[in-house]
């Protein structure tokens, strides 16, 4: 639960930008750059720092310079002599850079997709509360991008079509996620509403619309789908997978861990901001904290002086060698802080730090005051 929670919480990775960039067909139609994937997939080695660094800033931000967005539309001919203007079909083709923002590897077909249809999913898609790696998943899911092996074996990769898990019918998109026998319990007691026979005869988008129609079972419905695939690899690959009967729960817990996690914790210190109390006019006060870093020797303090408005009239940081305990930082820091204090000439100050032990020591009331006091 926690590798799957750990997967999709984190951000995108470089591994993920490569593999999207290998599922990519090498000569589909170059966009205004000119330049199909093939060039990409060639000279990935000399320009994969910065094409991923750009490519994970948009995703991990979830927001698309402008730019890239930029597409050329063109009309293909429905019939062999059109006359009225539905006898054409407007394809847009857009850059590879914005192809491999998406992991696209949609069918000929697919990538004809027009440009309101993309902006309406992805304001609809990107509405739910869930990860955006899971936003993403469904929305590859809905322009059909997903490596299904009816998708493989339009790009000549794959030649066998039937579902793995069930072993009877042609694996697309619906299928994989929603049809197959072998995931339908996963679906069968929060989805049953949903029509089987309407959504049979239309695709997984089409199902998506009926389900984002209802806004309190969108999270549900996007991370159950990404669970569904997730295990669908897993299986494919013989990995322990979770039970179908186990999914449900899985996910009522994943999404309640994702949830506590976005909750913005309410630290000590965002505590003790709202108690703090001014000094007097003309005084001062002086905050001070140590940190310790795990990963190498070092340690930190960091003093702020406000005053009686409480605006911040001085503040500085210092790195220092790794002291052998907190305590000891704490009082390192005191020091510092009174030091600093001296320097710049502060005649009231007060001084507020982090340590009980350390702070009650150096009034007199602790058992070490004379070391404390010794050291500051
Ligand atoms: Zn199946």
């Amino acid at each position: 639960m926690e590798e799957i929670n750990k997967e999709l919480v984190g951000e995108f990775t470089r591994a993920e930008v490569d593999l999207a960039l290998n599922q990519m067909a090498p000569l589909k139609a170059p966009g205004p750059d000119g330049m199909p994937p093939l060039f990409y997939q060639y000279y990935w080695p000399s320009i994969r720092d910065e094409v991923s660094e750009a490519v994970l800033d948009c995703l991990n931000s979830e927001k698309m310079p402008s730019c890239l967005n930029h597409t050329f539309l063109t009309l293909i001919l429905k019939v062999k002599s059109p006359e009225k203007v539905y006898d054409f079909r407007p394809i847009a083709l857009f850059k590879s850079g914005y192809h491999a923002l998406c992991e696209e590897a949609r069918s000929d077909e697919a990538s004809s997709s027009d440009s309101g249809l993309v902006a309406r999913f992805w304001s609809k898609i990107w509405k739910p509360g869930v990860s955006g790696k899971v936003k993403h998943f469904l929305w590859r899911a809905c322009t059909d991008s997903l490596p299904t092996r009816i998708n493989l074996m339009k790009r000549k990769i794959l030649s066998d079509l039937i579902c793995h898990l069930c072993g009877r019918v042609d694996e697309d998109t619906l299928h994989a996620l929603w049809g197959c026998e072998a995931v339908k319990q996963v679906w069968d007691r929060d989805f049953n509403w949903v029509n089987q026979f309407e959504v049979a005869q239309g695709s997984f988008q089409d199902l998506v619309e009926k389900v984002l129609s209802k806004p309190r079972l969108r999270e549900d419905f996007a991370t159950t789908a990404w669970f569904v695939w997730a295990r669908r690899n897993k299986s494919r690959l013989n990995e322990k997978t979770t039970p179908l009967n186990g999914i449900r729960d899985a996910i009522r817990n994943f999404l309640q861990l994702f949830h506590s996690c976005r909750e913005p914790p309410v630290s000590n210190k965002m505590q003790r901001q709202r108690n703090w109390i001014p000094p007097k006019p003309g005084q001062y006060k002086v905050n001070f904290d140590g940190a310790l870093f795990n990963e190498n020797d070092e340690a930190g303090v960091g003093i702020v002086v406000r005053d009686s408005r409480g605006l911040v009239v001085v503040a500085m940081a210092e790195k220092i060698i790794k002291p052998h305990s907190m305590e000891c930082l704490q009082i390192l820091a005191t020091r510092h802080a009174v030091i600093f204090a001296k320097e710049i000439g502060l005649q009231l100050s007060h001084f507020v730090g982090d340590s009980k032990i350390v702070i009650k020591g150096l009034l007199g009331g602790g058992n070490a005051i004379l070391i404390y006091r010794a050291f500051v």
